[in-house]
């Protein structure tokens, strides 16, 4: 691991023990509890590369990653919290080539391990729903986010960008999605498109929200909503050099988990660790059905 954060890092973890030791606490931070019948004790079997823990009530047996996006990795947990802290940088992102050289991993690994992550980043419990006062306007990616051909045949792809305000008038909470194709008729939003952000992005208990249909409304109403997007392309330029591809959403979790973490002054790497504990979501492709064309 030869990069600038290599050295606070290892300091931190510097063996598999300490990174089993921070992902417990992370899990059961009272003390182990059994996922059938919520005994705490449980005995400790070390026989394998991951510890065993079983209950002694009803000797089910649990693996620290169990259920989690960790479950089954042959990957070490070093590199998985090595691949965490360096995703948790907030001037930059980390593309699978990147990590395969500084973890020393397959691209398949590589790319897999940053799907999985970045799923945990877009989950519910990440991305709550927006609650206060919130925005939300349509906007348009297109060039440098698309493929050259896409951006060749003048595509763009439309978005929903979102921000929440809590009592005081503060930014609190923002939220990109994907608008798929069916809920936008000539550039504007159809009221089924509306229903399907609201009831995913939007908190029935919002105080006010507001949703404008087309770029020329979002811009006329909400002009700082676009600055989300604009940061978006600009991080994507400079990470993965664009191709967003059919993964888009998962890189626009990504870039708003860091810019929750920012707004809410959330420590990034403890908050991925914390979602990485918690239960997995469940599509994950395997990293064979990964195609090293998709270079990010
Ligand atoms: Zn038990």
């Amino acid at each position: 691991m030869n990069h600038l954060f290599a050295d606070s890092f290892d300091a931190r973890f510097d063996s598999e023990a300490a990174c089993i030791e921070w992902l417990f606490q992370i899990r059961w931070p009272n003390g182990f509890e059994c996922p059938s019948c919520a005994h705490s004790h449980a005995t400790v079997i070390s026989t394998r590369r991951l510890p065993l823990y079983e209950c002694r009530r009803c000797l089910r047996q649990t693996s620290l990653t169990a259920g989690t996006i960790l479950e089954k990795s042959r990957t070490p947990l070093r590199k998985w919290l090595y691949a965490m802290w360096l995703m948790s940088q907030p001037e930059q992102g980390i593309n699978a080539v990147r990590l395969q050289s500084l973890l020393s991993v397959t691209y398949k690994t590589a790319f897999y391990m940053l799907r999985k992550l970045r799923l945990a980043m877009g989950s519910l419990e990440a991305q709550p729903a927006l609650s206060g006062s919130v925005q939300a306007g349509l906007d348009y990616l297109g060039r440098g986010i698309l493929s050259v051909q896409e951006a060749a045949e003048g595509r763009k792809t439309p978005i929903m960008t979102a921000v929440a305000m809590d009592t005081t008038g503060c930014l609190n909470q923002v939220a990109l999605a994907v608008v798929p194709p069916a809920f936008v008729r000539d550039r504007c939003l159809l009221p089924v498109g509306k229903i399907h952000f609201a009831e995913r992005y939007i908190d029935p208990n919002a105080t006010s929200a507001v949703i404008a249909d087309s770029l020329l409304r979002t811009n006329r109403q909400f002009v700082n909503l676009r600055i989300y997007g604009h940061s978006f392309r600009d991080w994507m330029l400079q990470t993965f050099h664009g191709l967003g591809g059919g993964y888009l959403q998962t890189y626009l979790d990504e870039f708003v988990f860091q810019v929750n973490a920012s707004l809410q002054g959330v420590p990034p790497f403890e908050k991925l660790s914390y979602l990485s504990m918690r239960p997995a979501h469940p599509y994950v492709r395997s990293p064979r059905s990964v195609r090293p064309s998709l270079a990010a």
